[in-house]
């Protein structure tokens, strides 16, 4: 067993979950794995002239809830395994936040800084050659993760209407607004984070008004936590990350002038007036609020013990190991765990869905309010799960959500 493959990390989760809940062999057996996965080779005409043939991957973990739904990965480093992993925890978020639908991801092996945007549009375009017979308005439904982006959305829904002869918005969420996009979906998955965090101060009896929180991590989760711990929560954002390296300014790093830098230079790094430091100095920086916004296995066995923040909001999917996991427990860490901290991104996608099949479209407020209260209810289920079985929140949550999905998965005759 090794603690870096995200896939065994996520059998082994769904493990302890399982024993707790007394499940039956079966069921176990049927939650532990994908019900189908597909790989692909997708050749792409380069800007050059000559053509790169890009490896992709579909794993429909489980849609016993409703039809598959989650994200597309665009990665150097993506593996079947991750998407796996990333899989199954879109499984259990759908299920935690009780939309109705159930869990896959994709992903393409590539890094997309060095495509140009006409080879991003020739690879979205291909990706969906090579799995349109896979995925639909009620099979399986992508949407933006971790260097994918509403245009490359765009690409691929039209990729889709122009092969089935039908506009169908409602194959894939996180599209622009102008074809069909949700009014709040591109904050939604910081917002819901937020949303969280703001509860467990409440349980925590915590101000969060003028203290510290720190971001690792630059992309669509750690750029919007930023804007919105300063907004709605008054939090002083003291440092963040990317992958190039982070920066820290006691007073705190105003939002519109860090991503102005990062969209300047690229890089959150060498922003004046603020000090350098490294991913790992951050994630052990003294401060109330901790979100990992980046990418899996951040906290592990080796740095957990040296974690100061008082709330660790996980923005990003699979950041924590279980061993670092028990450890955070132990130092009364309040974790607010993954498929619950960031499910406000699929929960929107949902309220997409919802608009697109009905060709009607809600106002902005509606939205935050509806996600409000799906993201309230899922962290007091959670919350009071974690209490009453006296297990860490990462436990608790599986609790809900896998009692939720082998329900559904009886009550179909499937086990
Ligand atoms: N990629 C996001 C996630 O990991 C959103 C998925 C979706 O909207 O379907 O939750």
């Amino acid at each position: 067993m090794s603690e870096n493959n995200p896939f065994e990390i996520a059998q082994r989760q769904l493990d302890e979950a399982a024993a707790i809940l007394g499940l039956d062999p079966a069921t176990h057996a049927l939650l532990r794995e994908p019900l189908r996965e597909l790989t692909v080779n997708i050749p792409v005409r380069m800007d050059d002239g000559s053509v790169r043939i890009f490896k992709g991957y579909r794993v429909q973990y489980n849609d016993a809830r409703g039809a598959c739904k989650g994200g597309l990965r665009w990665h150097p480093d993506e593996t079947l395994d991750t998407v796996r992993a990333l899989a199954a925890w879109m499984t259990w978020k759908t299920a935690v936040v009780d939309i109705p639908l159930g869990g896959g991801k994709g992903g393409v092996v590539c890094n997309p800084k060095e495509l140009s945007p006409t080879e991003q549009e020739r690879l979205a375009r291909g990706y969906i050659r090579a799995v349109w017979k896979i995925i639909g308005e009620d099979t399986d439904i992508p949407a933006p993760d971790v260097y994918t982006n509403p245009q490359i959305m765009a690409w691929m829904m039209d990729e889709y209407s122009i092969i089935r002869g039908y506009f169908a918005p409602g194959v894939i969420t996180g599209k622009p607004l102008a074809l069909g996009g949700s009014a709040g979906r591109e904050d939604a998955t910081a917002r819901g984070g937020i949303y969280t965090v703001r509860e467990a101060a409440k349980m925590l009896d915590i101000e969060l008004r003028g203290k510290t929180a720190a971001i690792q991590g630059y992309g669509n989760a750690g750029q919007f936590a930023h804007q919105l711990a300063e907004e709605i929560l008054g939090m002083r954002v003291v440092a963040v990350s990317d992958s190039k390296g982070g920066i820290f300014q006691e007073d705190g790093l105003g939002f519109q002038a860090t991503l102005r830098h990062k969209k300047g230079t690229g890089s959150v790094v060498g922003m004046p007036n603020t000090i350098s430091l490294s991913n790992s100095e951050l994630m052990e920086m003294e401060v109330t609020v901790l979100f990992p916004a980046a990418l899996e296995h951040v906290i592990t066995a080796e740095n957990a013990g040296q974690i100061k923040a008082k709330i660790v909001a996980e923005l990003a999917n699979g950041p924590t190991t279980p061993e670092a996991d028990k450890i955070l427990h132990e130092r009364g860490v309040y974790v607010i765990p993954d498929f619950l901290c960031n499910a406000g991104g699929v929960t929107v996608s949902y309220f997409e869905l919802v608009q697109n099949a009905y060709d009607y479209y809600w106002p902005l407020a509606t939205v935050h309010e509806r996600l409000d209260n799906k993201m309230t209810a899922a962290f007091q289920a959670v919350h009071k799960m974690a209490q009453a079985k006296r297990v860490h929140n990462r436990l608790a949550a599986y609790l809900v959500a896998v009692e939720r999905v082998a329900e559904a998965a009886k009550l179909r005759g499937w086990v």
